[in-house]
């Protein structure tokens, strides 16, 4: 289960509207499953099916993350015509088996789905969101 304040899911869906047609990424910060904080982040792919964090951008987060009290609890991206799911691509760049990986859909623009995954040695498991 991962818990996202609801200001941040708002966030996190004006990224992925503004970052239309091409996929928006980023970076969820907090402590024990709690999302507290988004790091909003480049898609160097700047593609409308894949994304790559820009690896400066992601060293330096992750630097100031290792030096804080908080850790990374989730990677987050958008899908702009496809449902909240992990693509294969999604899956062979899961690198983080700790880190949930949370879709937003913009399928339905009106109604973007946001839904978490863990993924582990390749392995899809869906995870309950709580927005709070
Ligand atoms: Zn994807």
């Amino acid at each position: 289960m991962i818990f996202i304040k609801k200001n941040l899911v708002e966030k996190i869906i004006a990224h992925s509207r503004k970052e239309f047609p091409n996929e928006a990424c980023g970076i969820l910060v907090g402590k024990d499953g709690k999302a507290e904080k988004v790091y909003e982040m480049a898609n160097v792919d700047k593609s409308p099916s894949s994304y790559l964090m820009e690896p400066k951008e992601q060293l330096k987060i992750m630097k100031e993350i290792r030096n804080s009290e908080l850790e990374m609890v989730g990677i987050y991206h958008s899908h702009v015509a496809s449902e909240a799911y992990p693509s294969s691509h999604d899956v062979e760049l899961a690198f983080y088996p700790e880190a949930s990986y949370v879709i937003i859909s913009l399928k339905d623009k009106r109604n973007p789905r946001i839904r978490s995954f863990k993924i582990v040695d390749g392995r899809i498991t869906e995870e309950e969101v709580k927005i709070e």
